[in-house]
């Protein structure tokens, strides 16, 4: 009988996350003060985030850090995930290839995104803060740090991002009952939010504004710290625990990817998926081959400058070094929310720079037909974003069955979409476009945001 799910033991869970930034041959560009261009030590980090996290954020030299005993009794409630076979997906394309998915949408929260939530939330209780803030796109973010927060007795903030306010109401609830407060963003609640609100009254706010008014409301909150939900080393630090499980599933499966696909907003599953896979091309000579999945309305990977820029609309954090489209980017109103950031995180662009990942872009329209041909054949409703994985998963495979090679293709399925059924029934309606952005409009925002190229 064919094996369909490979599942770990409680026991299995691994009990460190992997560092890449050991075993980087450059390391990333490290964040610089805006003021004086001076790279920041951890403590500069300090009066926004968490201690641990900002040490985390700069530790170049341990290749594995220790996952706090508290955090694990966590992750027990719905880790391991399963690592799942994909044969109906490759009937239905009929491919030779091997189509893996790693399942992060089981989760009741139903995406990766609590895996570093409930890090963060541990550290900052641990730290003695009352209160966390955060920003939120579509709000799978915000709902796992509203659960993690009650977890550890924390008060949560969250600045949503006011078109998926509007378009998906169910998740604003679903932090409302796990005792968030919730404000769409850009708000009049911060100055920088009025800034934004009196120069474009019709914003519809971008993960760049959220960010501003949650880093602004903890800078003026005592005992109130940021915490992010994806793009920072740290976060992607957290997620590796996706990775480390799928290393010993593969295993299990007596195989090993010749490519790993992910979706990428920001990069946190991205690298979760990725960076202990990617480890052996960098220390074993493993060939394999690493994409990230961009929506083409937000290309920062594809046709982004590598440069120094801001992470928020307003300009309140470091300069980090990404890809980026500029910090006043504003997306289209595509779906996929979690997708919709203008930046790539600094270990992600370091890598891609270096060569070590590609990048794709994915149309709305084509990252839908590829979500529900997943759902038909796979029996799961994938989030929009991850539709955009299981797209480029698609192409990658239909190469195979030309070529007629039986390659193995692991792709990361980093949340269910039955929060997003709005967004489905739009595409089901021939409501949703596609949107592109010209190389001409990249460059005039990348200079009206004063990005310095590096
Ligand atoms: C947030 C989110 C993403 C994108 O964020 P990354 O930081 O790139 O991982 C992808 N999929 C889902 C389901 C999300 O919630």
């Amino acid at each position: 009988m064919k094996t369909k799910r490979f599942i770990l033991q409680e026991s299995e869970i691994p009990k460190q996350w992997y560092n890449i930034l050991a075993d980087m041959p450059n390391k990333p560009l490290p964040p610089v003060n805006p003021g004086t261009k001076q790279p920041l030590k951890a403590e500069d980090l300090y009066p926004v985030f968490c201690e641990e996290c900002a040490r985390q954020e700069l530790n170049t030299t341990d290749r594995f850090i220790d996952i706090p005993e508290a955090v694990l009794e966590q992750y027990k409630n719905y880790r391991a995930t399963p690592l799942v076979r994909a044969y109906g997906l490759e009937e239905a394309l009929g491919t030779p290839a091997h189509i893996y998915f790693k399942n992060e949408s089981v989760n009741p929260l139903g995406s990766h995104k609590l895996n570093s939530a409930i890090a963060q939330a541990y550290y900052a209780k641990q730290e003695g803060t009352t209160n966390i803030t955060t920003e939120t796109g579509a709000g799978q973010w915000g709902a796992a740090l509203s659960y993690a927060a009650k977890a550890f007795g924390l008060e949560a903030a969250v600045y949503m991002v006011k078109i998926s306010y509007e378009q998906k109401p169910y998740r604003r609830s679903i932090m409302q009952t796990f005792g968030a407060q919730v404000t769409a963003s850009p708000s009049m609640s911060t100055k920088a939010g009025r800034k934004i609100l009196t120069e474009n009254p019709t914003h519809q706010g971008s993960l760049g504004t959220a960010i501003s008014e949650a880093v602004e409301l903890a800078l003026n909150t005592p005992h109130c710290k940021y915490v992010l939900g994806s793009v920072l080393n740290h976060v992607c630090l957290h997620q590796t625990v996706i990775g480390l499980e799928a290393e010993k599933q593969m295993e299990m499966a007596g195989e090993y990817p010749d490519t790993v696909i992910a979706c990428f907003g920001g990069g946190s599953n991205f690298s979760g998926l990725a960076l202990p896979f990617l480890r052996h091309n960098i220390l074993d000579g493993k060939k394999t081959r690493f994409i990230a999945a961009e929506p083409a309305s937000c290309p920062k990977l594809t046709k982004g400058e590598f440069a120094y820029d801001f992470g928020d609309e307003a300009g309140y954090t470091p300069l980090l070094a990404m890809y980026t489209l500029g910090h006043t980017f504003r997306p289209a109103n595509i779906h996929a929310g979690g997708l919709r950031y203008h930046g790539s995180g600094s270990i992600v662009a370091q890598l891609l720079k270096d060569g070590y990942i590609e990048a794709v872009d994915i149309e709305q329209l084509d990252s839908f037909k590829a979500g529900v041909l997943f759902a038909r054949s796979e029996g799961i409703i994938p989030a929009p974003e991850s539709c955009h994985a299981i797209a480029a998963t698609v192409n990658e495979a239909l190469k195979c069955k030309e070529t007629g090679e039986e390659k193995v293709i692991l792709f990361n399925l980093s949340g269910h979409g039955l929060v997003d059924m709005a967004a489905y029934d739009r595409y089901f309606s021939g409501d949703l476009a596609n949107y592109n952005v010209s190389d001409e409009e990249i460059a005039a925002n990348l200079a009206a945001s004063g990005v310095v190229s590096i």
